[in-house]
């Protein structure tokens, strides 16, 4: 007896099973609802047969391709197709036009060479195996051929692959455009030059990952006429500046700062030495990193400095400036004479406090003054209040942030002022490198805004596969009914809308003098009481948990109000923008509103976040895109182990599971006529005699066997999913 889902006594199945996710087996009996077989490693169990799913008997052991060639298209088919692969050391697969790249944690230096390069020039896409260089090729060709902007969005979690990918990219992208000149340098090169430059500022060792992208960037590649690249444009998101100032045991800061101190004779220069000695530093036990020589990296970021453009002054300032953060964080305040105030705290710090206002070229009692007072404006009058240590520290901490996002704001803006924009270009090509979904043990403003950025790049997505599969469909002739598909429209709006979106209220919160985060907590809590992506957790009065397409995450209150304020303190405003040094002084210029009647401005992060995703869009939106999943098939980061659960929660938060659902409900199984006759010829030996055609002879087939709802294409034929399993069981039966 076959069942509804086409599996039978005696047929090869997956099954759900706790340690491996999906298990294979055959069916030994089947009673109602549930099912008994023997799993391949000799167990007898029980499972529901919602939890079983047919396996296909004619599966390569090599896997395929493109997942959409497998027989049945579903979860464990999917998951054992990756894992058979990436054993075989193939780790790109494609779903239909999705890469999914599974990470070696090894070097594969063949896969990337040149020959490799010319190899998938204008090769025509799924010919070769599947490559990163392929959707490279199809993007540049795209844009060459149809004369239409494209982009290409990776994405992945912290570790996957993401940079590793997006340098690939632009590596073969470089290769094709190559060659357009200006003063000596290559536009390609300076771009190719701005990724290890913007590593080294922007990149620090974290537990997932020794090279992790502490920002999101969009890269806009520009091209003339002739297919050039002409000009780019780097776009970065939401830098993480809490690392500058802290950070916990076995990460590290952002590469530049032990670079600077293992760079001999500038360490020395700028009074720096060993690692250890540094507060910023010193916070955890690690300094190296395994493979890597600081010393020759900080030579690295010089060159890629020089190739960018970035003159020989600058750098000598940009360093300077790095040093005078290590420093200024070992300024330390002990309690001054009067109450709360703050003196310094010994000889050490004197030492410090000088260095730092030297290398700011600021005066040094301006310096003291700026961390340890606090001017308060009233209506009447100016009063100086006196911070005491704890405060002075903290003090300390927000202008080194300041100093070094301001830094950063700078490397990135010279990046683009010196490869330059080619006004007259027509076409690009974008990729994005940004943070995947986070879902941690306490989440925090910035795991909002990431998963904000996720929430925005999955309905892109969706709306794409969803429309990729209509336009195969009209392509074949084929009638197609309106496939359903999870929207997320209602987490953007609950995020996103005014005036009584998350973040707006989060602002509302931000600008009232006596709100807290327990006032903004109380009020999600109130407007979104009934809304059905909002939870209000039992235990916590200030936690709250949103419903995402990838799952739910629980956000912790508690710092959104301080980490949405973005304000420069105005009396660093003061000290840095009248600094003797015009880089450090350019880093601060006046700001071009009345100064507010409190010495903060608020200006809010998530709004101008929110912003910036909204650019985004459009420009994608403006795009033709292409997708490429990164999975880290571990989280050791060790190479040849696949962890099946870790990975199928990847396919799914990456939208790789729904692009696979979409597909299933309209017609996932497409075979030409040809394939189609090869395999289930059998059903209908009476065709033997030659006299159909291979369309009518597809159809005569799926008469006989008595299937319905299926469609014929020009070329291929369409099958509902389960339909294949169908026919493999009559033809077992033969
Ligand atoms: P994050 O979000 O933390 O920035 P990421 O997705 O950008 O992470 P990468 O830095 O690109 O991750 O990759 C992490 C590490 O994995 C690399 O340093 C490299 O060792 C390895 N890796 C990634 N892709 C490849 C590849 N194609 N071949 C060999 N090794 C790779
Ligand atoms: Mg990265």
């Amino acid at each position: 007896m076959a069942t509804e889902k086409n599996i039978s006594v005696g047929s090869q199945v997956w099954l759900e099973d706790n340690e491996l996710a999906w298990i294979d087996g055959e069916a030994l009996d089947i009673n109602g609802q549930e099912v008994t077989a023997r799993t391949s490693t000799g167990k007898v169990v029980t499972v529901k047969l919602s939890n079983v799913h047919p396996k296909d008997p004619d599966a390569q052991p090599g896997g395929v391709d493109d997942m959409t060639k497998l027989a049945y298209l579903h979860e464990p088919g999917v998951l054992y197709n990756l894992a058979s692969r990436y054993e075989l050391n193939d780790i790109y697969t494609y779903t239909g036009n999705i890469l999914i790249a599974v990470n070696p944690f090894a070097k594969l230096p063949h896969l990337y060479d040149v020959h490799m390069m010319e190899q998938y020039r204008g090769a025509t896409f799924g010919e070769l195996s599947p490559h990163v260089f392929a959707i490279a090729d199809t993007a540049y060709r795209a844009m060459i051929n149809e004369g239409k902007s494209q982009s290409i969005l990776v994405s992945g979690e912290s570790g996957a692959g993401k940079t590793e990918t997006t340098k690939l990219l632009m590596q073969y992208i470089a290769f094709m455009g190559g060659r357009a000149m200006t003063d000596g340098r290559t536009v390609e090169q300076q771009v190719l030059e701005s990724n290890p430059l913007l590593e080294a500022f922007g990149n620090a060792k974290t537990v997932r990952n020794d090279n992790s992208s502490r920002f999101g960037k969009f890269v806009e590649l520009q091209f003339d006429r002739s297919g050039r690249i002409s000009g780019a444009a780097v776009r970065t998101y939401l830098l993480e500046r809490s690392r500058v100032v802290q950070i916990s045991d076995p990460e590290r800061n952002y590469h530049c700062f032990y670079q600077l101190c293992a760079s001999a004779e500038d360490a020395e220069k700028y009074k720096l030495g060993d690692p250890r000695s540094f507060h910023y530093l010193n916070q955890s036990n690690c300094y190296e990193l395994n493979h890597t020589n600081s010393s020759r990296e900080y030579a690295k970021t010089r060159r890629a400095m020089d190739i960018v453009g970035i003159s020989l002054e600058e750098q000598e300032a940009i360093f300077r400036v790095v040093a005078s953060i290590l420093h200024l964080g070992n300024i330390e305040f002990a309690q001054g004479k009067e109450a709360d105030s703050s003196v310094l705290k010994d000889e050490k710090s004197k030492f410090h406090l000088q260095t730092t206002s030297e290398l700011l070229m600021c005066d040094k009692q301006s310096l003291f003054e700026a961390l340890t007072t606090r001017i308060i404006v009233t209506r009447d009058e100016n009063i100086t209040k006196m911070l005491d240590p704890v405060a002075s520290t903290t003090n300390r901490d927000t202008l080194a942030k300041t100093i070094y996002s301001r830094l950063f704001d700078w490397l990135v803006e010279k990046v683009n002022s010196s490869i330059g924009q080619d006004p007259d270009s027509r076409t690009l090509i974008g990729v994005l490198d940004i943070y995947g979904f986070e879902s941690f043990k306490t989440n925090s403003f910035e795991q909002f805004c990431i998963n904000l950025t996720n929430e925005k790049l999955q309905q892109h997505f969706n709306q794409h596969v969803f429309k990729m599969e209509q336009e195969e469909y009209t392509k074949e002739e084929i009638n197609w009914s309106y496939i359903e598909f999870v929207d997320n429209q209602d987490v953007l709006d609950m995020i996103e809308k005014k005036p009584l979106g998350i973040i707006a209220l989060l602002d509302e919160a931000c600008m009232f003098p006596k709100a807290t985060h327990e006032t903004f907590a109380g009020k999600l809590f109130q407007t979104f009481k009934n809304h059905k992506r909002f939870i209000k957790p039992k235990l916590s009065r200030t936690d709250f948990t949103i419903s995402h397409y990838a799952g739910e995450v629980t956000y912790q209150a508690d710092l959104f109000l301080e980490k949405n304020k973005d304000y420069v303190v105005a009396e660093h405003q003061a000290l840095l923008g009248s600094s003797k040094c015009p880089f450090v002084a350019n880093l601060f210029p006046p700001s071009p509103e009345e100064p507010s009647k409190s010495s903060y401005k608020f200006s809010s992060i998530g709004t101008r976040f929110k912003q910036q995703l909204q650019a985004l869009m459009e420009t994608l939106n403006s795009t033709e895109p292409h997708y490429i999943r990164c999975v880290k098939p571990n989280p050791y980061n060790k190479p040849g182990l696949f962890e099946n659960f870790n990975v199928l929660q990847q396919l799914r938060c990456g939208g790789v599971l729904e692009a696979v659902r979409i597909s299933c409900a309209g017609y996932p199984t497409r075979r030409t006529f040809d394939e189609f006759i090869d395999r289930f010829g059998l059903l209908a030996p009476e065709l033997h005699d030659g006299s159909y055609d291979e369309k009518a002879a597809t159809e005569h087939i799926l008469k006989k066997a008595n299937l319905s709802n299926y469609q014929i294409g020009k070329t291929k034929v369409f099958l509902r999913a389960g339909q294949m399993a169908e026919l493999d069981t009559k033809r077992a039966e033969m």
